[in-house]
């Protein structure tokens, strides 16, 4: 089974957005970080939950369901962070994530943004996000020395219903950008179901440099797949992660665990390994690490 399991979106391709019904802030300028919040997928990674209640779809704190939604996604969240740190020992790296919020209670937060930011392909709703995270939460360096971090993460949780038919999607940043906060949306329920494990691993992968291996790359944004390496992913590589979040075998999504492989071509991009010969082979772009 095939999932598309989100989009990868560098900002920069867009329009710059107008001032017009952006968020009015009082924001320092943020610091320019050349790979963005995310670099190379390496040592200690502060992950920021932030829980977005849009006029659409919205959060009840006490409501038992958006609870059970909400502890059901920061397992998810861990089970992903684990599996990436896992797969790093076979790359001789080490990796450490700091997503749980139960335990460090900096790392939660609750927001109100408009439904732009349901627009997966929407300059204004990412500038909204930015502008939030620079008025809201605390500076990444300060981030980075509470936790000895390299990178912080951010991830925004939206209590999408079970009829939504958007993909979960990431946004990364490059030198010269305004913001450098990378971050995931993730839509917890879908018309393809809950969103799994696999996907927070995929989308979080993302931050870290890893292109979507399903498509070519139209856009400019994915470095540099064609239609010959998605073909060839498919037939060399169908359980690439960053190809498919769901089971190999049994074409479903999986919650209890990952059952999909992070393969030369996604350790590359994401600074495990400086070489992919698939990269190689099929003229995609150099990593960035
Ligand atoms: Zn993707």
């Amino acid at each position: 089974m095939f999932a598309l399991t989100g989009c990868y979106i560098r900002p920069g391709l867009y329009d710059s957005p107008s001032s017009e019904g952006s968020v009015s802030t009082e924001v320092t300028a943020p610091p320019q970080l050349p790979h963005g919040s995310a670099d190379s997928c390496e040592g200690i990674v502060a992950v920021v939950s932030i829980y977005v209640s849009t006029p659409t779809y919205s959060w009840d704190f006490t409501d038992p369901d958006d609870k059970m939604t909400i502890s059901q996604s920061l397992g998810f969240l861990k089970l992903a962070t684990g599996w990436i740190e896992t797969e790093a020992n076979s790359w001789n790296k080490f990796v450490d994530f700091k997503c749980d919020w139960t335990v460090n209670p900096e790392l939660y937060y609750e927001a109100k943004m408009s439904d732009e930011i349901l627009n997966n392909s929407g300059a204004q709703g990412i500038e909204e996000v930015w502008q939030y995270i620079a008025a809201n939460i605390a500076p990444i360096d300060d981030i980075k020395a509470k936790f000895g971090a390299n990178s912080v993460v951010y991830v925004l949780f939206v209590n999408t219903p079970s009829t939504y038919n958007k993909n979960s999607c990431t946004i990364v940043c490059d030198e010269g950008f305004t913001y450098p906060y990378e971050f995931c949306r993730i839509y917890c329920n879908s018309i393809d179901g809950m969103e799994n494990p696999a996907s927070y691993a995929h989308e979080i992968l993302h931050t870290f440099g890893a292109p979507d291996l399903y498509k070519a790359d139209t856009f400019g944004n994915n470095c540099g797949t064609t239609d010959d390496l998605v073909t060839y992913v498919s037939a060399n590589l169908p359980n690439e992660i960053m190809y498919t979040t769901y089971d190999i075998d049994t074409g479903i999504p999986y919650y209890d665990k990952i059952s999909n492989e992070l393969t030369e071509i996604t350790a590359y991009y994401i600074g495990w390994t400086d070489k992919s010969e698939v990269a190689e082979e099929f003229g995609m772009e150099p990593a960035k690490h």
